[in-house]
């Protein structure tokens, strides 16, 4: 399975890069030590094999901590540090997590232990080290828990086994067929997307190029940076494209070994598609799809250059069925749209606690999971149309419109909170717009509504606020969107 492999690339490809961030690159070999350092430490702290909660901006420490608590066979919770103090607080409370490896800055109960950046970074680097001689992680396992955003207001913990992620990458490899390469990383460690960029790069005896988000705050340096990267092969959100092309720079001359682009996350649209092969000559273009709770993706095209219609998400990949479905779980025929309905081994164990939708559900005598997107299949190819439910994306990120009302409904001052998410004419969010009644007699400014939802909620969920004396209401006595969003 992928661990004995990754380990025994990790000790083949010793002297190569394995990984740079920040300018910094470390051989296999550093990378090898770090994690038997800390995999030998874990076995002696973390004897009843609780979740580890990573918590950081992509340090260095962070995939070391990953590799090491699967060769120990202990799930690791990412945690990127932008996610405000309350959501955290609920995250360890959900896992039960007695580690934290991160400079972490909560109160938390005493039986929880911290393990510092300098700590870590001083296991790490311990000279007198044994190899790892076991691999404890069994198939059936929970390798990651990832959190994504919840319709109730607290976000939900997917849990991913080892058969699922051994699924998912021995397919990656099948339909990337790459073979040391220089691999771009985007996402966060805490959105699973970096799933791809971060075990293929360790499958494939590749360099991973790690970019810290805070650079696409600055754009000179982030070009700059991937420039130096001499990436050939890059993951990312149709989004974070978007963003790259809007700089002319953005071509075959800032990265003339970029050879493919692997895309998940979000509806990718044909003008992106089109700027990108028509700045870079050999690129190739794959469209992935699928969510968390079924392992990253779990189906893929490649993009043809020529393509004038919509763009298909792609064939399943073998383990996998995708049904589109009706409300009663009938399954549509050829070219109605319905439901998307996965089943087989990428669909996850569930998520922790219980689910209020109930989404994960047996299908045909297998496991299934129930999207909320809405889809359909055409001349042997499945398209993405549109979801469901309120969950949006907005800027690669996914977030329950519901999840940012509940939030503001936390804060003790606001009535009642109607959250919009405005979109272009393509169905792309434009911006996410909080209308919010104050209770009587509170006298808040919006300033102060966005210091305290930044309290609650990433900063990408905080929306723009906009303060109403009462709600619009429609024929049907319900809150009148349209009416709320004039003007906007
Ligand atoms: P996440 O769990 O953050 O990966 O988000 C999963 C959701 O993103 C899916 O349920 C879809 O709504 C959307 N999504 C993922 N990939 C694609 C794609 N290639 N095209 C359209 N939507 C996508």
């Amino acid at each position: 399975m992928i661990l004995d492999d990754i380990l025994n690339i990790i000790k083949k490809n010793n002297l190569n890069n394995a990984y740079t961030i920040d300018n910094k690159t470390f051989t296999y070999n550093q990378f090898y030590k770090y994690v038997c350092n800390i995999y030998n430490f874990l076995l002696k702290t973390n004897k009843e094999k609780k979740p580890i909660i990573v918590y950081g901006r992509k340090q260095v420490y962070m995939k070391s901590v990953f590799l090491a608590c699967s060769f120990a066979g202990m799930p690791y919770v990412p945690i990127d540090a932008s996610a405000p103090k309350e959501r955290i607080d609920r995250i360890i409370k959900q896992v039960s997590a007695e580690m934290i490896v991160g400079d972490i800055n909560i109160n938390l109960d005493e039986n929880i232990k911290i393990i510092s950046t300098e700590k870590i970074n001083e296991i790490m680097n311990g000279e007198n080290y044994s190899y790892i001689e076991n691999i404890y992680m069994k198939p059936d396992d929970i390798f990651y828990i990832i959190f994504t955003s919840g319709s109730t207001g607290i976000p939900k913990g997917v849990k991913v086994t080892y058969n699922n992620l051994n699924s998912c990458l021995n397919w990656l490899l099948k339909i990337t067929k790459i073979n040391q390469e220089v691999i771009l990383n985007q996402a966060n460690y805490s959105f699973d997307l970096s799933v791809a960029d971060l075990y293929l790069s360790l499958l494939t005896g590749s360099e991973h190029y790690i970019i810290d988000n805070n650079d696409i705050l600055d754009f000179k340096y982030l070009f700059q940076n991937l420039k130096k990267s001499n990436a050939t092969f890059a993951v990312m959100t149709p989004s974070y494209a978007e963003l790259l092309l809007t700089d002319k720079s953005f071509n075959e001359s800032l990265m003339p070994n970029l050879r493919t682009i692997l895309f998940c996350g979000e509806k990718l649209n044909r003008f992106t598609t089109e700027k990108l092969y028509s700045r870079f000559n050999n690129l190739k273009i794959i469209n992935t799809y699928g969510p968390t709770e079924c392992t990253f993706a779990v189906t893929s095209i490649d993009i043809p250059k020529n393509i004038i219609d919509e763009i298909p998400i792609g064939k399943e990949k073998d383990d996998v069925k995708i049904y589109i479905v009706d409300d009663n779980l009938n399954e549509l025929s050829e070219g109605m749209i319905g439901e998307i309905l996965i089943t087989g081994d990428s669909v996850s164990k569930g998520y922790i606690g219980n689910d209020v939708k109930n989404a994960f559900i047996e299908y045909k005598g297998a496991k299934g999971y129930l999207t909320g997107d809405l889809g359909y299949k055409k001349e042997g190819l499945l398209y993405y149309k549109c979801r469901k439910d309120r969950q949006i994306k907005y800027k690669g990120y996914r977030i329950e419109l519901q999840d940012i009302e509940k939030n503001i409904e936390l804060i003790t001052y606001i009535e009642k909170a109607v959250v919009i998410a405005k979109k272009d004419e393509y169905g792309n969010v434009k911006r996410i717009i909080g209308f919010v009644k104050l209770k009587e007699n509170v006298d808040k400014n919006i300033s102060e509504i966005q210091n305290d939802l930044k309290l609650k909620l990433p900063i990408y969920m905080c929306p723009y606020i906009k303060i109403v004396k009462q709600f619009p209401l429609n024929e049907n006595g319900k809150c009148d969107e349209k009416k709320l969003l004039e003007g906007y």
